[in-house]
């Protein structure tokens, strides 16, 4: 039995906060953000732990996590901007944000061909790779005023290439300060900005003479 007056605050703390359904302490949860564990879940451990992210539900359910056969970057340019994540759409190649960013504002550049690496691609498809990622970084340095990038393509999935099937380079932006422990020690990644934020700043910035 419990009364308001009672002396012992952990006997009446309140037992339906979410640290009491999960197994976490208070001090786990900092400005609303929710990390656990996973030492303490019923399955196997790993040396990670959640930053519980909810909002990326939409992606998921709006239907661009496609079955695993298909390919993405195939069947991006047939969706709209919005839904496909596409910030700009060139002649044999387009821009798009990554739905598993690095940074804030990580775009990958595809050829709309299903190549899987850069020695197949045409020397027009190259030529315009090229300038999508010139103006891409132009456009990024604008609207985010980021101090320098990352350029890069992972050919092959023993090199790291998550869609190994289909070309695609990556534009990270880079801002001082942006290298901190918390991947290292908490195997997790702080992405500041929605992705339809992001795509709308820099769809928004993208001049209209490029394609
Ligand atoms: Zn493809």
């Amino acid at each position: 039995m419990t009364d308001a007056t009672s002396a012992d605050p952990e006997k009446d703390a309140p037992r339906d906060t979410p640290w009491d359904r999960l197994s976490g302490s208070p001090q786990d949860f900092a400005e609303g953000v929710q990390v656990e564990n996973s030492g303490d879940f019923a399955a196997v451990p790993d040396a990670f732990q959640r930053l519980w992210t909810p909002h990326r539900m939409v992606y998921i359910q709006d239907g661009q996590q496609p079955h695993p056969d298909d390919c993405p970057f195939c069947i991006a340019p047939s969706m709209d901007d919005e839904k496909a994540l596409i910030v700009a759409r060139g002649r044999y190649a387009y821009v798009l944000l990554n739905l598993f960013p690095y940074n804030s504002g990580h775009l990958l550049v595809c050829p709309y061909r299903h190549v899987a690496t850069y020695d197949e691609a045409t020397p027009e498809e190259v030529a315009e790779i090229g300038s999508l990622t010139q103006v891409a970084m132009r456009v990024l340095k604008a609207t985010s005023g980021c101090d320098g990038f990352n350029l890069g393509m992972n050919q092959g999935r023993i090199a790291g290439a998550g869609i190994a099937e289909h070309l695609h380079q990556h534009i990270v932006p880079r801002w001082a300060l942006d290298s901190n422990f918390f991947p290292i020690i908490a195997g997790t990644k702080a992405i500041p900005k929605l992705l339809g934020e992001v795509r709308r700043e820099v769809a928004e910035g993208w001049p209209v003479s490029t394609a």
